[in-house]
């Protein structure tokens, strides 16, 4: 070993989902919306000052600030972006998980959070899903250093009741709550509601499912002004962290059109629960899922195997190697097509 490599970090990476190239490929992977931006997205970027790019962005992104602000009434001082909303947890861990206690997240849950907490050194616990993938709120009682946990969780797509939610932060106002929303536009109820009632609840939400940007990387918080005071001066010590200024101006355009944002999100509510129908039909079963994307384990034939078979049509599902994942795909929503093409090769194959 050369000296140097004594001195390196070593981590265990988290692993994104593949993002294959090709245009005739159905990529129900990563849990993207099927539908294009909202059409003013594709007007501004047309209109887009190119000269601005000389400048450098806004450092308090204060447009979409505004934007994200007014649309959630909220004041300017409760809101914080960054790029996406794996950037805003990173700075959440970074800002709020500095005890000596554990983090608490549920042992199957977005797998980043256990990275970010090893990579930031914060002790955490798991608390294990029972059999049937569900959250306890009583498991979150006991001492800890801080909780998270997304609400539908992933890769499940169950959804928590909001008085679920209320209890975990009821029996938790010492630390900071985060409520990782990022697919609560599927029809779960937000923890935005309770901003007002806990001083130490953060909520985070994103552009990349329900508003169609994961491209641009997009991600906010919603919490007391001085959370969010806590997280931009985090921010601010990280400067590499700013949006860039297309994702600003873009973010902000996105906001203005909830026609759109609202008709997308209910086509693709009404896709997952004809596809739910036609998954159990096919002899699937899967958690109940209020996201856009079904985590489903086929009665006969394994999961790996349909992943492969699936693979080689050119349609993109996710498959998790690991202990309580591995017998289930994560599929997400796409347009009805798609889901058709899916479904049309599987009555062919199973
Ligand atoms: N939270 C959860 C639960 C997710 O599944 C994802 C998407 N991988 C994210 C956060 C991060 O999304 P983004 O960084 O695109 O906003």
């Amino acid at each position: 070993m050369r000296a140097w490599e004594s001195n390196i970090r070593k981590v265990v990476p988290y692993v994104p989902g593949e993002q294959p190239k090709g245009d005739r490929l159905i990529k129900l992977n990563t849990n993207e919306n099927p539908y294009p931006p909202a059409p003013g997205v594709a007007e501004a970027l047309k209109h887009m000052d190119i000269d601005r790019f000389r400048k450098y962005p806004d450092p308090t992104a204060s447009d979409l600030v505004h934007a994200l602000a007014e649309y959630y009434g909220v004041g300017d001082d409760q809101v914080f972006v960054g790029v996406g909303s794996d950037d805003v947890i990173a700075m959440s861990f970074l800002t709020f998980f500095n005890s000596e206690k554990p983090v608490l997240f549920p042992d199957v849950s977005y797998s980043f959070y256990k990275v970010w907490a090893d990579l930031f050194a914060i002790p955490y616990e798991t608390p294990a899903l029972d059999a049937n993938f569900c959250i306890h709120p009583e498991d979150y009682y006991r001492e800890n250093g801080g909780v998270i946990f997304p609400n539908p969780n992933a890769p499940t797509g169950l959804l928590l009741s909001l008085e679920a939610v209320e209890d975990m932060i009821r029996h938790n106002q010492d630390v900071v709550v985060i409520v990782d929303e990022a697919y609560i536009d599927f029809g779960g109820k937000s923890a935005l509601e309770l901003i007002k009632k806990y001083e130490n609840l953060l909520v985070v939400q994103t552009f990349s499912k329900s508003r169609s940007m994961a491209g641009m990387r997009i991600g906010f918080a919603i919490g007391h002004p001085d959370l969010i005071k806590a997280l931009n001066d985090v921010k601010y010590s990280y400067n590499s962290y700013t949006m860039n200024m297309p994702s600003l101006i873009l973010g902000t355009e996105t906001v203005k059109d909830d026609v759109y944002f609202k008709e997308t999100v209910q086509k693709i509510i009404d896709t997952r629960e004809w596809s739910k129908t036609r998954l159990t039909e096919l002899g699937f079963t899967f958690p109940d899922s209020m996201s856009n994307f079904i985590f489903a384990s086929h009665n006969r034939v394994s999961a790996k195997e349909l992943f492969e078979a699936l693979k080689k049509q050119q349609i993109y599902v996710r498959y998790f190697d690991q202990p309580r994942l591995s017998n289930y795909l994560r599929i997400s929503i796409g347009t009805r097509e798609e889901m058709e093409a899916l479904f049309a090769f599987l009555e062919k194959y199973l």
